[in-house]
């Protein structure tokens, strides 16, 4: 027999050491299987539909070992590092699919389980990779969002227990999610960031209670919960007790740095969406320069992201530099949808077709692109301090 042998594929282990080998073999499956039409151009008229809708693809994405890439394997992972996750995300962009919503607080609760929990992780995080459960996010409370450190949900200590009292407020998937890792206050009123801890909380523990609050777009993204003496065993506690404002740090700069790249994946296919359904009405000059300004924008972020990325699988601590990509992230986003509410025209207000309805809902959650993770006020002051030391305001 002559001509040529294709070449075995790729095994765990060579995909594992060699993201773009990862890259190549993801690509070529995202290309090949009909199946994933289910999630191109859909809009989903509610957040619960759409994040059970993601939950499936994340479940296939598991089935086929993709989204296994880029964690531990005594997690549930197949190794690799923060380049395969971020190859994955890029990928299911490019190939005109969502991310599944599950991998937005995948990237931000998952890397401090594995680094401050491992025991925790290898029990729990398998069941999130495979789209079985997705956790909520509780630090933001009332009168602690800027000011974390001032938060007063509280955990005293009982035997082998702690028992938690308080709220938190604007917990993203909160009305869905199975679990919440939360930053209690352990210290004293007056402790502020030392005396905290940060525990991995069951949505269905007594006492937890839950109340969805529905965005602008009329889509409950985001939650209220209340604690009331809800007993959380102690071994639940993601690091040491009184430690949990060094894991809220290490958490940040993944919800910055990792979401910021992620978005940046979604906001390319955004962009190409829109130029399609823009298509022949665009005949306006400046409409060419306008798509031209945000593609700019969408690859100044991509760019400095791709750097965070590197650094982060390279084990580097980012700290409080990642707040550079969550400012390009937040200019990126708002000039993104507004050129969509801008090209729609009286579509973008009236239509009742999905896509009109999808970026109606997505141009109101792009305004949240400020505030949350932290906003863009605080952000421009943690780099003044922070990154470039810049003299302290003086009052006149
Ligand atoms: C869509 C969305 C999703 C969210 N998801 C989550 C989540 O999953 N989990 C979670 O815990 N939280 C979440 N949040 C909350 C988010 O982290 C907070 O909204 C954010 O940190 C700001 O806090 P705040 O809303 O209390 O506003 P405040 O802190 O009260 O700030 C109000 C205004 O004052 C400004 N400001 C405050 N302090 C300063 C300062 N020192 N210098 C200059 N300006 C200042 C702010 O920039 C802002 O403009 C989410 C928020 C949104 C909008």
């Amino acid at each position: 027999m002559t001509g040529t042998v294709a070449p075995p594929a790729p095994g765990p282990t060579t995909l594992a050491s060699d993201p773009e080998a990862y890259r190549a073999a993801l690509r070529a499956y995202l290309g090949s299987d009909a199946s994933l039409d289910r999630w191109r151009n859909r809009h989903h008229r509610t957040t619960e539909e759409r994040i059970t809708e993601h939950a499936v693809l994340m479940s296939g994405l598991h089935r086929g070992r993709w989204n296994r890439y880029g964690w531990p394997a005594d997690a549930g992972g197949l190794g690799g590092d923060e380049r395969h996750r971020a190859i994955l995300y890029d990928e299911l962009s490019a190939a005109g699919l969502p991310v599944p919503e599950p991998h937005l607080m995948l990237e931000t609760l998952g890397p401090p389980l594995v680094r401050f929990a491992p025991e925790l992780a290898a029990e729990l995080l398998p069941r999130y990779l495979r789209g079985d459960e997705w956790w909520g996010q509780g630090f933001s409370e009332p009168e602690a969002g800027s000011d974390l450190a001032a938060l007063r949900c509280r955990a005293r200590r009982d035997g082998e227990d702690y028992v938690v009292s308080g709220q938190k407020l604007w917990t993203s998937h909160g009305a869905t999610a199975t679990r919440l890792m939360c930053l209690v206050r352990t210290g004293t009123a007056e402790s502020r960031h030392r005396g905290l801890t940060m525990l991995l909380i069951d949505a269905d523990t007594p006492g937890v209670s839950v109340r969805p609050l529905a965005l602008a777009s009329g889509h409950n993204e985001l939650a209220e919960v209340f604690f009331d003496d809800a007993r959380v065993p102690a071994r639940r506690a993601v690091g040491e007790e009184g430690g949990g404002w060094t894991v809220a740090m290490y958490l940040l700069q993944f919800e910055r740095a990792m979401y910021a790249w992620l978005s940046s994946t979604t906001a390319l296919r955004r962009l190409r969406e829109l130029r399609e359904q823009v298509g022949a009405r665009s005949t306006h000059d400046g409409d060419a320069v306008r798509f031209a300004e945000v593609y700019a924008d969408i690859v100044a972020l991509r760019a400095r992201s791709a750097e965070t990325v590197r650094r982060l699988a390279s084990g580097a601590t980012v700290g409080p530099e990642a707040s550079i990509d969550k400012v390009l992230l937040a200019t990126a986003e708002t000039g993104l949808h507004d050129l969509a509410r801008e090209l729609l025209g009286g579509d973008f207000i009236l239509s009742a077709e999905t896509h009109a309805a999808q970026w109606r809902a997505d141009w109101w959650y792009s305004r949240a692109s400020t505030i949350m993770g932290g906003s863009a006020e605080v952000q421009r002051t943690i780099l003044a301090d922070h990154v470039l030391g810049l003299p302290k305001e003086t009052s006149a």
